[in-house]
């Protein structure tokens, strides 16, 4: 009944799986040399032989992992580290330079930038592979640890962290495609007497179950569901129309009706429902995302007064 394979979050890939290291270098030798190195080692690799094409390349596939060169024409290793490590997307990928500047000051240079290691040449095959599956390691633990503090440990859907990132990045991306965003707040009716009546695991269970109906009923790209606080969920949805979110947010509730988990003590009907505050906004730049929340929480309660097991709309 409890399932959780629904997880909006993916699963992170064992470190076993190849992982994708970007390498830089604008010597070919070098660049064959090394390459040679983490594909014998098990790595998929890509390669960049300007700090300009490593930058573009690095958004694209976004790599687990870069090894730089330092002299490079134009754009050298230290500028290139310094443009990734200003990228907030590209800033978690760990850099290690690879370089025949072996000057104390060069070294502490690198770091300084943000480099997780600094290797000089000639080095030691073996010494390299080492260091890169251990950098490989630490960026995956760092990965599963990010994915783990975005999950809601009950409901295994986003929580409200994971919620919080995604209203900003799709609230820009709206303003920038000048395109609207639904926003649907969710609140389990008589919830409290759920609890009273049925014990406090029953009430985790049927948490669970309508996290995972919701979640269900949500699929395309672009939606996202999460658990935002209690007996509160809120989702995202890209709609042009005020019907269309209407639609959406009617198809959440019926979802949540079709469970039919019993609730007697519920004033609304004899099983689990739901009522539902949605706003279809407009998100520009001079607007806060979080003026619409407060919006979805007006109309989530009117549909309470209104009798709950309902959806009330308004157009921000
Ligand atoms: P309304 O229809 O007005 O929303 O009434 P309600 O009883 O649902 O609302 P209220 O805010 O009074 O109660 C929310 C209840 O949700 C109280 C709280 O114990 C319960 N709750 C919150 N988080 C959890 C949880 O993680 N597990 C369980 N079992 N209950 C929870
Ligand atoms: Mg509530
Ligand atoms: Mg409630």
């Amino acid at each position: 009944m409890t399932s959780t394979s629904h997880l909006a979050i993916p699963a992170i890939e064992p470190l076993d799986i190849p992982m994708r290291i970007l390498i830089v270098d604008d010597l070919p030798d070098n660049l064959r040399v090394l390459s040679k190195m983490m594909v014998d080692d098990g790595h998929r690799i890509s390669a960049a032989t300007s700090g300009a094409q490593a930058l573009r390349l690095a958004e694209t596939i976004m790599p687990d992992l870069i090894l730089l060169d330092v002299m490079m024409p134009e754009l050298d290793g230290y500028q290139t580290c310094a443009a990734l490590k200003a990228n907030p997307l590209l800033k978690p990928i760990p850099v290690i330079f690879i370089t025949a500047l072996t000057s104390v000051e060069d070294e502490t240079r690198g770091l300084a930038i943000g480099a997780v290691d600094y290797i000089v040449k000639p080095f030691n095959e073996a010494i390299v592979k080492q260091r890169v599956r251990t950098h490989l390691e630490l960026k995956h633990q760092r990965d599963l640890l990010e994915r783990l503090a975005q999950v809601d440990g009950l409901t295994g859907i986003p929580n409200r962290r994971a919620l919080d990132q995604r209203l900003e990045q799709e609230w820009r991306r709206a303003a920038r495609a000048r395109a609207h965003l639904g926003l649907a707040m969710i609140d389990i009716d008589h919830f409290k007497q759920f609890n009273d009546a049925h014990g406090h695991l029953q009430g985790d269970d049927c948490l669970r179950r309508v996290a995972e109906a919701l979640s269900e009923t949500l699929k395309r790209a672009g939606d996202f569901v999460a658990r935002y606080g209690g007996e509160e969920f809120v989702c995202l949805a890209s709609v042009e129309t005020a019907d269309r979110l209407e639609q959406i947010a009617e198809q959440l509730r019926m979802a949540v009706e079709a469970l039919r988990i019993p609730h007697e003590a519920s004033a609304a009907l004899p099983w689990v429902t739901v009522s539902i505050g949605a706003v279809l906004c407009e998100p520009t730049p001079q607007t806060a995302a979080s003026a619409f929340l407060e919006q979805a929480d007006v109309q989530l309660y009117l549909a309470k007064q209104a009798g709950r097991n309902q959806v009330c709309l308004a157009c921000g």
